[in-house]
Parts: C-alpha cells; sequence; structure tokens
C-alpha cells in the first residue's frame, strides 16, 4: 500500500505527550489503567488503525483481566471530548475510534468493510457563515462523514454469482 500525506502516520511521541496531558488535565490519577490506554493508543496512533471500544478492551484484558468496559469508555470519551480521539460514525449507525491528531479533517468511509480514508476537505468559511445567518444559529462546530463503497469493495461484487 503506497502511503500519501492525508494518511501519514502522527508522531508517536507527540500522541502520547498529548494524551498524558488531556488525563493531567481532568486530573485523572495516574493508574494502570490509564498508563495502558496510553501505551495501547500509542501503538493505534502509530499504526493508523481504527479500533471499537471492545477491540480496545479486550486487547487490555490480556493484561488486566479485570477491567470493566465502562472504564475504558470513559477514558475514550473523556479524549474524544477533548479532540485527540475521532469518534467515526458509520452509515449502518456503528461507531469506531482512531487517534486522528488536532488537525481539522473528515472522514469518508466504506458502507461495507468500514474503511476510512481521511479527508482533508471542508465547506468554505463563508457557507458556515450564510447558514448561521440564515437559521439565526451561532454555529459553533461541525461533523461531516462521506459514505461509499471502496474499490476493494467495489471489485469483489464484480462476478455474477449464480445460486
Ligand atoms: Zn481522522
Ligand atoms: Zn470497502
Ligand atoms: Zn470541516
Amino acid at each position: 500500500m503506497q502511503s500519501n500525506e492525508t494518511s501519514k502516520n502522527l508522531d508517536a511521541s507527540v500522541i502520547a505527550d498529548k494524551i498524558r496531558a488531556v488525563f493531567d488535565e481532568t486530573s485523572q490519577r495516574r493508574t494502570r489503567t490509564r498508563e495502558l490506554i496510553e501505551k495501547r493508543l500509542v501503538e493505534l496512533a502509530t499504526s493508523g488503525a481504527d479500533f471499537t471500544i471492545d477491540d480496545l478492551w479486550q486487547a487490555m484484558r490480556q493484561e488486566m483481566p479485570r477491567l470493566g468496559r465502562a472504564t475504558v469508555y470513559r477514558a475514550l470519551e473523556k479524549l474524544v471530548n477533548m479532540g485527540l480521539l475521532g469518534r467515526i460514525e458509520f452509515a449502518d449507525g456503528t461507531h469506531h475510534y482512531r487517534v486522528c491528531g488536532d488537525r481539522h479533517h473528515h472522514h469518508l468511509t466504506c458502507t461495507q468493510c468500514h474503511c476510512v480514508v481521511e479527508l482533508d476537505v471542508c465547506l468554505p468559511e463563508d457557507q458556515f457563515a450564510a447558514i448561521g445567518n440564515q437559521t439565526k444559529f451561532d454555529i459553533e462546530g461541525h461533523s461531516l462523514t462521506l459514505f461509499g463503497r471502496c474499490e476493494d469493495c467495489r471489485n469483489q461484487q464484480e462476478p455474477a454469482t449464480t445460486l
């Protein structure tokens, strides 16, 4: 696979520092759970993989068998709220997490295999201003996810199967 600009992996040490800073800001004690989450997320940031809460929970339970799912969930949502983790919504209502960094971007997701492509596109600023004016809203943010079928999934469908 050829890597391009938009899918360039984030610097693991930068991510580790940011995750630590978020946990410090929310004055969470330095627990074993927290250290394990930091370690796993740095690995995931380095690989650029997206993951579900259960992926992360099952992986962490190898090292901490009594770890609760709710603990992992709370830690992940905290990182999402701080803008460090992306919550990627799929067309079928499920979602994955991904260490996305803090650069503004959006995602294109495959409805079939759930692969994720990072997009450096957004609506122009004046569009948001116009929407704000029309609706008399003070627009504070937005999310934008594009759906479709990736090339691999479309190719797999190609041979007509006779049932
Ligand atoms: Zn992203
Ligand atoms: Zn696909
Ligand atoms: Zn945007």
